[in-house]
């Protein structure tokens, strides 16, 4: 049997068109978009990411501001600086990274962000909006998958599209974009029986498990387009560790196109971060056009 190797569906060029349309839209806007990102102590990968946000942020003409807050804040502070971020008309974009410290509970501080800057999309009005098929904020790294399959001019309409893991941060919003996208659309997850059996039915397979190397060769029909979110690391003999996805590297064979992981989804969720908080900014703007404040 020839083996062929997979297209790769590589992540920057994607990512780098995202960011040139926020860029774009930002700056039609009679103030540059602001994001607030809040941070709570000093887990060394969220200082990482905030600060990466807020670099990116800046690369596109976005303003934005770490609130750093104190690894002991308590519940009532954090609701107290997300209550004054959501009345403030000068913040467009509101991000709380997680995870956050242990003593704090994440569902009622997400809950309080205002669903109209919620650039996340994980607020319950922005769920439901994205499963109704309504006008929302959609979560990033799914909006991100998506835009990298537009960018790279994967058919998305009437192909059938497995999704494996069900998580309220990938598995399940994408499947929901998918699904408004038309696709036909499969959720596959923990109890699946024979993954492989339903992962062979895919056009497109969309891998958010968690799992390194879940997915091997023979579970991915031939020429099939293959997303791998996932983002695991494994030891190697230096004792760094190195990162992998959900999919095993031989699916290359197989696949007609793959993201690689590092390089392929990872750069879009930033992107998509970005572009949210632009939509955001741009939503408030022509809402307080017509009534003179942002309705809550
Ligand atoms: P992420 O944040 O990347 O979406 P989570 O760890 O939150 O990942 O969720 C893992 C998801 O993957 C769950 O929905 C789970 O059911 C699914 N999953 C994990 N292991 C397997 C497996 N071996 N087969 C199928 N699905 C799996």
């Amino acid at each position: 049997m020839t083996q062929g190797t997979a297209q790769v569906l590589a992540g920057p060029p994607a990512a780098a068109a995202l960011l040139d349309e926020a860029r774009r839209r930002a700056a039609r806007l009679p103030h540059p978009p602001h994001l607030a990102l809040v941070r709570v102590g000093e887990d060394p990968a969220s200082v990482s990411y905030v600060r990466g946000k807020a670099k990116k942020a800046s690369e596109v003409g976005l303003s934005s501001h770490v609130h750093a807050l104190p690894g002991d804040t308590t519940q009532a502070d954090l609701l107290a600086l997300i209550g004054t971020l959501n009345a403030d008309p000068a913040v467009s974009g509101i991000l709380v990274q997680l995870p956050l410290p242990a003593h704090l509970d994440p569902a009622p501080v997400l809950l309080a962000v205002h669903p109209a800057k919620d650039v996340d999309g994980l607020h319950p009005a922005n769920t439901g909006a994205l499963w109704n098929a309504h006008e929302g904020l959609r979560p990033c790294t799914p909006a991100g998958i998506m835009a990298l399959l537009a960018h790279h001019g994967v058919p998305v309409r009437g192909a059938r599209v497995v999704v494996v893991g069900r998580s309220a941060l990938v598995g399940r919003p994408v499947a929901g974009l998918l699904l408004n996208a038309d696709a036909t659309v499969t959720l596959a997850h923990r109890a699946t029986p024979d993954l492989g059996a339903v992962t062979r039915g895919a056009d497109i397979l969309i891998v958010a498990a968690g799992q390194a190397h879940l997915i091997t060769p023979d579970m991915v029909r031939p020429g099939a387009t293959v997303v791998d979110v996932g983002i695991n690391r494994v030891p190697t003999e230096d004792g760094k560790g190195r990162l992998t996805g959900d999919v095993h590297p031989d699916v290359a064979h197989v696949a007609g196109a793959l993201t690689p992981v590092p390089g392929g989804v990872g750069p879009m969720t930033v992107a998509q971060l970005l572009m949210n908080t632009v939509i955001a900014a741009e939503r408030q703007h022509a809402q307080t056009e017509v009534t003179g404040e942002l309705v809550r």
